[in-house]
C-alpha cells in the first residue's frame, strides 16, 4: 500500500523509516498555500471514508457515489475509492475553501501524511511487516527545508495519523496478504466486491449483516450486535473479521455448529 498525493510526485530515492528526519514547514502565509489541494490523487482508506461521511452527514453509499471514483491499490487488483476532484481548470479538491481545507479535522490520511508517502511490505524471511516512507518533493510545494526538523514519528503524531493507522490495521494486513499471493493468483469479482463493501461501505455492510443470513451463519455476541448498530468503527472491525474469515481463511468469526456441519459457509454479499 502506498499513500499517494500528487500525480507527478518526485519521490526522493532514499527510503526512510520512522526515526528518519526531514525539515518542513506549511503555513497559510506561504505563496503555495493550498496548491497541494489541486490535481491530487487521493486514495481513501476505510477510516477516511468513515470520518468524511460522518463529517458531511452522509451515508457511506452517498459519500462514495458523490465524492469518489474507483481505483486500485498499487500492485494488486484490490479496489479502493479515489477522491474525485472538481472538473474546473485546476482540478480542485471539492473540500477546499478560501481559508484552506474545509474538513481539516477529518481530512484523509494522504493529506495528513503529505509531503510523505507511506508504504508497507511483508518480509517473508522475518515474517514481519515493515513500514517505509519517502519524501515527496513536488515543485509546487515550497515547504521543504524550511521550519523545524522532525522525525517521521513526530510528524505522524502532529498530524493525527496514529488513530487512522490503528483503525486501518485489518485493511493493511489484508492488502499485504494479497500482495504476498503474487500477481498470478486471480481473485474472483464477487470477492473483490465483498472487499469493497466491507472496507469502504460501512452502511451497506450494516444492512447486509442485519438483513441477510449473516447472523444465522456467524456467531456475534449480543453486546457486539448492539455496538455495531450505532458505531461505524465497531462495524468496520466486524467487516475486517468477516473478510479475514471468508477471504483469508483466518477464522476470526466463529461459525454456528449446525451451519458448519451441513454447509460450506456462503453468505451472498
Ligand atoms: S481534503 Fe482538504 S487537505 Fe486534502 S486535498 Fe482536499 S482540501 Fe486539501
Ligand atoms: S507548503 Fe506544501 S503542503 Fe503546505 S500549503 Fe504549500 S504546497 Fe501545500
Amino acid at each position: 500500500m502506498r499513500v499517494q498525493k500528487g500525480k507527478n510526485d518526485l519521490i526522493a530515492p532514499v527510503q526512510m523509516d520512522i526515526n528518519s528526519t526531514f525539515t518542513f514547514a506549511c503555513e497559510k502565509e506561504m505563496a503555495c498555500f493550498t496548491q497541494c489541494c489541486k490535481d491530487a490523487h487521493i486514495m481513501l482508506t476505510p477510516c477516511d471514508v468513515i470520518r468524511m461521511k460522518q463529517r458531511l452527514g452522509l451515508s457511506s453509499d452517498e459519500f462514495l457515489q458523490i465524492y469518489t471514483t474507483l481505483g486500485y491499490i498499487e500492485k494488486t487488483d484490490l479496489p479502493i475509492p479515489v477522491m474525485k476532484m472538481l472538473e474546473d481548470e485546476k482540478k480542485t479538491c471539492p473540500f477546499l475553501v478560501e481559508s484552506g481545507c474545509g474538513i481539516y479535522e477529518d481530512r484523509p490520511l494522504t493529506c495528513r501524511y503529505y509531503p510523505l508517502s507511506a508504504g508497507m511490505f511483508h518480509n517473508r524471511d522475518l515474517n514481519s511487516d515493515k513500514h517505509f516512507f519517502a519524501l515527496v518533493k513536488e515543485s509546487r510545494c515550497l515547504g521543504h527545508d524550511l521550519g523545524r526538523e522532525l522525525t517521521i514519528e513526530e510528524w505522524r503524531k502532529d498530524q493525527g495519523i496514529i488513530p487512522y493507522d490503528e483503525t486501518n490495521i485489518g485493511w493493511t494486513e489484508m492488502i499485504l496478504k494479497r500482495k504476498s499471493l503474487g500477481p498470478f493468483v486471480t481473485i474472483p469479482e464477487k470477492t473483490l466486491q465483498m472487499f469493497f463493501m466491507g472496507c469502504y461501505n460501512v452502511d451497506r455492510f450494516r444492512r447486509f449483516v442485519f438483513d441477510s443470513l449473516f447472523l444465522n451463519v456467524y456467531i456475534v455476541s449480543e453486546e457486539r450486535k448492539k455496538k455495531i448498530l450505532e458505531d461505524d468503527l465497531a462495524m468496520l472491525g466486524l467487516a475486517f473479521d468477516w473478510l479475514k474469515t471468508t477471504l483469508m481463511g483466518e477464522g476470526k468469526l466463529e461459525i454456528r455448529e449446525q451451519v458448519a456441519e451441513t454447509n460450506p459457509v456462503e453468505v451472498d454479499a
